[in-house]
């Protein structure tokens, strides 16, 4: 038992898919969208994102197809993939870029074919259009839900780490920036610092596990950009025998880190409700392979943005925000307790 809020209830969310069916669309139809996403070790690509947005082109468009890609980190895979989608003659491109500084080429290369693209989740200087959270935040709320954590464990100084994210991936900057605006000035002790190369959970397991012999005793809290990096570090403390293991952060509201949230090994994640962006995105590309403009309420380097508002999740607020959301149901969070 574990007396959390989520679970033991009986009420229920609706689950990742939605209901995305009958509305007809007002666009021209029979459009190819290419979708190209960056990975598939993070769980919410293809468990919510593609079905997401497959979903919502549907209901936009009956007769509108997705072509999908996937990059498995991969920046000159993804740059052939997206050349075989405007090959094969799609209308426009989705791009949640590999990496967002040679994926400038990739935007280049579709758009003057007449290919635009929809810059997804990752910026990608040049594109059409932008759509994602705000990024900065996303790290805001880590930093301060990081201190928020130490301070609950009676710690107001002491030493921390950060493990960020993928040094290709323009969000992992926003990310670090916005965590180190938060916790710099936070009186606690930034030891050291990893980027995290493909975000690999694997990799930063292992360079936890390396500083974990010298920071064992003093260690009071850990920065891990996203759930992923959240498992492998978790994984190294209690591998190297901290105990009790300190706060560590996360990002995805991934199903195995809302676990470890109600065992008490992770302190928080952040929930990017995924169905509304991908919506967007979907609704965004079709406008665009129908000769429009999407709706833009931002505006990054000139680009038409769309950015969306992150949500801390802590043991305290599951039952709140993800659950009552719908993004799981309280069956599936509550299993094995
Ligand atoms: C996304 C995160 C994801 C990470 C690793 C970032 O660009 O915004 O949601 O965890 O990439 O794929």
């Amino acid at each position: 038992a574990t007396g959390l809020a989520a679970c033991g209830s009986d009420d229920s969310g609706g689950g990742a898919s939605g209901s995305a069916s009958g509305d007809s669309g007002s666009g021209s139809g029979g459009k190819k969208i290419a979708l190209l996403l960056p990975e598939n070790k993070t769980a919410r690509y293809e468990a919510f994102d593609k079905p997401l947005f497959e979903a919502a082109v549907k209901a936009a468009c009956s007769d509108c197809e997705v072509v999908y890609s996937n990059a498995e980190q991969d920046a000159a895979k993804q740059q052939q993939q997206a050349e075989a989608a405007v090959t094969q003659g799609v209308d426009v491109l989705v791009l949640d870029a590999v990496d967002g500084k040679s994926a400038a080429t990739i935007v280049n290369s579709a758009k003057s074919q007449g290919v635009p693209v929809v810059a997804y989740d990752r910026f990608v200087t040049g594109s059409d259009y932008y759509v994602s959270f705000d990024n900065q935040k996303v790290g805001e709320l880590q930093g301060q839900g990081l201190v928020d954590a130490m301070k609950a464990e009676g710690n107001d100084s002491g030493d921390i780490v950060m493990i960020n994210g993928s040094p290709t991936d323009a969000n992992a900057a926003d990310f670090k920036k916005g965590a180190h605006s938060v916790l710099d000035s936070s009186g606690y002790t930034i030891k050291a610092e990893y980027d995290t190369p493909d975000w690999s959970p694997d990799k930063a397991q292992a360079w936890m596990e390396g500083q974990v012999g010298s920071l064992k005793g003093n260690l009071v809290g850990v920065y891990a950009a996203n759930d992923g990096t959240a498992g492998g570090a978790i994984a190294a403390l209690k591998g190297g025998g901290v105990k009790p293991l300190p706060p560590v952060t996360g990002q995805d509201a991934e199903l195995a880190a809302i676990q470890r949230i109600i065992a008490g090994d992770q302190a928080l994640t952040i929930y990017k409700a995924i169905k509304p962006e991908a919506e967007d995105a979907a609704k965004a590309a079709i406008a665009l392979a129908d000769g429009g403009k999407p709706e833009a309420s931002a505006d990054k380097e000139g680009v038409p943005a769309t950015l969306l508002d992150p949500v801390v999740v802590t043991k305290d607020n599951i039952k709140d925000t993800i659950i009552a959301d719908g993004f799981y149901k309280a069956a599936d969070v509550c299993t094995g307790q």
